[in-house]
């Protein structure tokens, strides 16, 4: 164990020798492990694995117009709960948010290590992957089997998300784009329609840039996962 990790054991959960643990190891291993201490440091002497019921079906990828301070800590921490793989965070023309603040090393270690917590606290067995900030012009390039765009101004009727998802029984990556406070320009939808991202609406309210990509990610988990068929393993 690192020594950030014997710290928390021994001297915050005043862990004994021979208790059980948990530990992932970010290969999508869950693992049942003894605690032995060994003078200063602590080890995990691995009992057995258990199943890992923490990962959705689909992998799902956030590119989230960039926000400020604690809102975006807060939709960092609500998407790694909500099962994201990856998140990408952009910067568009309305974005208040500037790349060179957030490209700082510092702010990327903070984030990783909120995401990280995230991960802890909600058992899951992978870590998510933060990408480096990037332009609205690069978000075209990113490959996935489907790619949608929640948009505050497309028809709530019309334009539903569940109606997209339908057309796409069992994709495996999906990507979600979702704006910043500002919104996205008509320009900017225009463009990545124009390579094949499907406009969606969350409903005929307008919602706040972190509810907006939460409920997304909920409800796509909800779909493919939640409300699927059961797999023959869990009846
Ligand atoms: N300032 C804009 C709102 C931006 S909301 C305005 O007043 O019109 C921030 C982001 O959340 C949007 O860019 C969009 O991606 C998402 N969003 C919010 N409400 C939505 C809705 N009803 N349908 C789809 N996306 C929505």
């Amino acid at each position: 164990m690192t020594k950030e990790q014997t710290h928390h054991i021994r001297r915050v959960m005043r862990m004994q020798q021979g208790d059980v643990i948990r530990v992932a190891d970010n290969s999508g291993r869950v693992l049942l492990a003894e605690v032995e201490y060994h003078q200063e440091e602590a080890a995990a002497r691995v009992v057995r694995e258990v199943r890992d019921r923490s990962r959705t079906s689909v992998e799902l990828i956030l590119a989230q117009g960039m926000i400020k301070g604690e809102k975006w800590d807060y939709l960092l921490q609500k998407s790694a709960e909500l099962g994201v793989a990856e998140i990408i965070p952009f910067v568009s023309s309305r974005c208040v948010v500037k790349i060179k603040d957030e490209k700082s090393e510092k702010k990327i270690v903070r984030w990783n290590k909120i995401l990280c917590e995230a991960c802890e606290q909600c058992k899951r067995s992978t870590l998510v992957r933060l990408q480096p900030p990037c332009t609205f012009s690069q978000l075209s390039q990113i490959d996935a089997d489907l790619r949608l765009i929640a948009y505050e101004d497309a028809d709530c009727k019309s334009e539903r998300l569940c109606e997209v998802l339908r057309a796409h029984p069992s994709p495996k990556r999906v990507l979600m784009v979702v704006g910043s406070e500002g919104g996205f320009s008509a320009d900017e939808v225009e463009a990545l329609t124009a390579s094949g991202f499907h406009r969606v609406s969350l409903g005929g309210r307008i919602l706040r840039a972190e509810t907006a990509a939460i409920s997304l990610l909920n409800s796509i988990e909800f779909y493919y996962d939640m409300a699927g068929e059961k797999d023959e393993d869990d009846i």
